[in-house]
């Protein structure tokens, strides 16, 4: 029940292959070096006037997104190792596995790169407290984070949480968002965000073969599963990513509209993605 049946031969998850391939000890050289960039650019700037100066509207978009997004990184931890034990083939758990160390990475980076700013600014308590309110907006993330991470099988988790959310929105958006974040001065978050963005295309790989084995049995199942994320998903995208770049954002800083940018990235880049793959808008 855990590991999703869905009718798929035994045989054909062993034909389940990514790119990535790295071995643990690849993994850890790998993450020790980016964890020592960012915590090297946190400690550079604690000293400098860097918060001070950015624009109050960018602030907010940066409590918007460690308010709904931080905790829901734990729930992350939770789906990734839900694959690592039930994903039913080896390559694909080895890569959960590396998916599970990074989700946790992401949220105690997250945590403590936010508890920096404390001392500046009390609202950035909202980041461990946020996820814990009944603020509509909170409502609606966690909503969509428990059904996608923790209450679901492990196919089902490859298809909806690494395919369509990962590949479809989070790892653009955060592509998006470490640019916005150097345009505006904020270096630190922009490294954050691109460190956790390397982590996030990687682990994000684990959809696609899942994804094609699965299509073997028909597109009926794979299409109403990625349907109903991508929609679900995309309520969320426009209410951080929307309200973040049509409004926070300083307008000498915009360098797209939120429409644009679902335009270029989603659209046209994710969509061509999954047609094809032979699936349908
Ligand atoms: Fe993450
Ligand atoms: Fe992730």
């Amino acid at each position: 029940e855990i590991a999703g049946n869905y009718d798929v031969p035994e045989k054909d998850w062993y034909e389940w292959d990514e790119s990535y391939k790295i071995t643990y000890r690849e993994y850890v050289h790998n993450q020790c070096e980016k964890d020592t960039g960012v915590y090297s650019v946190k400690s550079a700037l604690s000293r400098s006037k860097l918060f001070e100066h950015l624009d109050p509207g960018w602030v907010s978009s940066l409590k918007a997104h460690y308010g709904a997004m931080i905790i829901p990184e734990i729930l992350a931890v939770l789906a990734e190792s839900r694959m690592s034990r039930f994903g039913r083939a080896a390559a694909w758990r080895n890569m959960a596995l590396f998916g599970t160390l990074d989700e946790t990475r992401h949220t105690q980076i997250q945590l403590l790169f936010a508890h920096g700013l404390l001392e500046k600014d009390i609202q950035f308590d909202w980041t461990h407290k946020g996820v814990h309110t009944n603020d509509w907006a909170i409502i609606a993330a966690r909503h969509l984070c428990d059904d996608m991470f923790t209450a679901s099988d492990a196919i089902a988790t490859a298809l909806q949480l690494t395919f369509t959310l990962e590949s479809g929105f989070t790892n653009l958006q955060f592509l998006g968002m470490a640019a916005d974040a150097l345009e505006v001065g904020d270096i630190e978050f922009g490294a954050l965000i691109s460190s956790i963005q390397t982590d996030e295309s990687r682990h994000a790989q684990q959809g696609e073969p899942t994804l094609k084995i699965l299509l073997k049995q028909g597109k009926e199942i794979p299409q109403k599963l990625i349907d109903t994320m991508f929609w679900r998903s995309w309520r969320i995208f426009a209410l951080l990513t929307g309200l973040s770049m049509d409004y926070y954002t300083p307008l000498e800083h915009r360098q797209q509209s939120f429409k644009e940018f679902m335009e270029e990235w989603i659209l046209k880049q994710f969509v061509d993605l999954f047609r094809d793959l032979g699936l349908e808008l």
